[in-house]
């Protein structure tokens, strides 16, 4: 018998906080219902553990640029698997895959693996402040950078004032090492290095903000963020977890032409497994154990299963076509939401393979203006697909994900149960 998703939550939460391992996971921001529990995924269909099939928007909240179970990731994987799983040694397809991160990005000359972006993002924080000898980082309100503590921090009151923690369990300490301030205002940046610049070891940002919804940068913010790095000696740092080979293939540094001193990359890089990275300049690099003094290490980093299925997804990335596909299929997407959300207040923003529809007049150009969206409509339109067999983020701060498996058929359903709701 088919297991129910609501047997299912109920008993997870009872060993598991919340009955998930990661909050986003339970809707709690479209209300009410009890998410399903996947069971299985092919193309860009996912289907639950009762038997229900969904064209899958989220593609594992973005890891999955080739769909579910793509058959050559799955071959590589099991035959990894076959020769062990691990080893604590180094193996040769870490330096394959570290050649390939680094001729794909182009400001990576050096590259380490780690597991997760959280900790791709921690350590290249810890480099950037063991490489200048300063601890304060910038960062922007709603960029996201894993939760490691010191990038938990939300803005205190007032323009350019130290962060405050925006978790419990988040020293103070930690957050007020960081400047939170808002993206796409480069007044409210420069600002902000005026006053903490002599103490200033990075400024990190998502080149494309993902995680309050898609927001393009405007023309000119990145620049003026390598510029305000280069006159106040510290280190432009793109998070490019999302990015990374989903706007181009050398992410958005290669794709608005903005080179970082160091790259944080995750998701896509993995090929679906649990496998991220952090790479730039060599000199900063070396500063990393052991050529350099910067702890840092892991004893699942190079996971061979992970490094078999990155290089599978990652050298069929270097044919442009794949691009131009990405780029045509996120095009219709766009221009049909566009259309059957027409007459509402609603706006979708789209950069290649990443997009969201706000509900709310656009643009949208920071988190607050992110937030202005009418989240109940938004929850709305995540039930109403949901029942018509089409999963989008259940969150109005989240991207749909466009994978190479999303086809005309897939696009146009979601189209069209999209219309209906408008009655456009
Ligand atoms: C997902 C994400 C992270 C965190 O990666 P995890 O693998 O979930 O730890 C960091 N930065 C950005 C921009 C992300 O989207």
């Amino acid at each position: 018998m088919a297991l129910t998703a609501s047997g299912l939550f109920r008993r997870a939460g009872r060993v598991i906080p919340g009955g998930v391992n990661s909050p986003v996971r339970a809707w709690g921001a479209v209300g009410g219902e009890d998410p399903f529990f996947a069971a299985r995924g092919e193309g860009a269909y996912l289907f639950d553990t009762e038997g229900n099939r969904y064209v899958d928007w989220v593609m594992s909240w973005g890891p999955l640029v080739f769909g579910h179970a793509d058959p050559e990731v799955v071959e590589v994987v099991q035959d990894a698997a076959a020769d062990g799983t691990t080893f604590g040694a180094p193996t040769e397809r870490e330096v394959e895959l570290a050649e390939e991160l680094v001729d794909a990005v182009p400001s990576v000359e050096m590259v380490r693996l780690v597991s997760s972006g959280t900790e791709a993002a921690m350590s290249a924080l810890r480099l950037a402040r063991g490489f200048t000898r300063r601890d304060r980082v910038l960062k922007f309100a709603g960029c996201y950078h894993g939760h490691a503590d010191g990038l938990l921090a939300a803005a205190g009151s007032g323009l350019a004032t130290l962060g405050i923690p925006s978790s419990p369990g988040v020293p103070a300490g930690a957050a007020g090492d960081t400047v939170v301030c808002v993206y796409n205002d480069v007044d409210a940046a420069a600002t902000a290095v005026e006053r903490y610049g002599e103490g200033l070891a990075a400024i990190v940002v998502e080149p494309v903000a993902g995680n309050m919804g898609v927001v393009p940068p405007e023309p000119g913010f990145l620049e003026a963020l390598r510029a305000l790095c280069d006159a106040a000696g510290a280190l432009l740092v793109f998070d490019e977890v999302i990015t990374g080979f989903r706007v181009a293939r050398g992410g958005a540094q290669e794709l608005y032409g903005v080179r970082p001193d160091l790259s944080v990359l995750g998701k896509i890089a993995g090929g679906g497994l649990p496998l991220a990275a952090f790479g730039g300049r060599a000199d900063v690099m070396d500063e990393l154990a052991p050529s350099g003094p910067v702890y840092q290490a892991g004893t699942l980093s190079g996971n061979p299963l992970a490094t078999a299925a990155a290089l599978v997804v990652l050298k069929r990335l270097r044919d442009p076509a794949v691009y131009e596909r990405l780029e045509e299929a996120g095009a219709r997407l766009e221009a049909g939401l566009r259309e059957a959300a027409a007459g509402d207040a609603a706006c979708v923003q789209r950069v290649g393979a990443m997009a969201t529809l706000f509900f709310r007049e656009g643009p949208v150009r920071n988190f607050e203006e992110a937030a202005a969206s009418d989240t109940d409509r938004y929850a709305g339109w995540f039930r109403h697909l949901l029942a018509r067999g089409v999963y989008v983020a259940p969150s109005q701060f989240e991207a749909l994900f466009v994978s190479t498996a999303h086809g005309e058929a897939e696009i146009d359903a979601t189209v069209e149960a999209t219309r209906e709701l408008f009655g456009g």
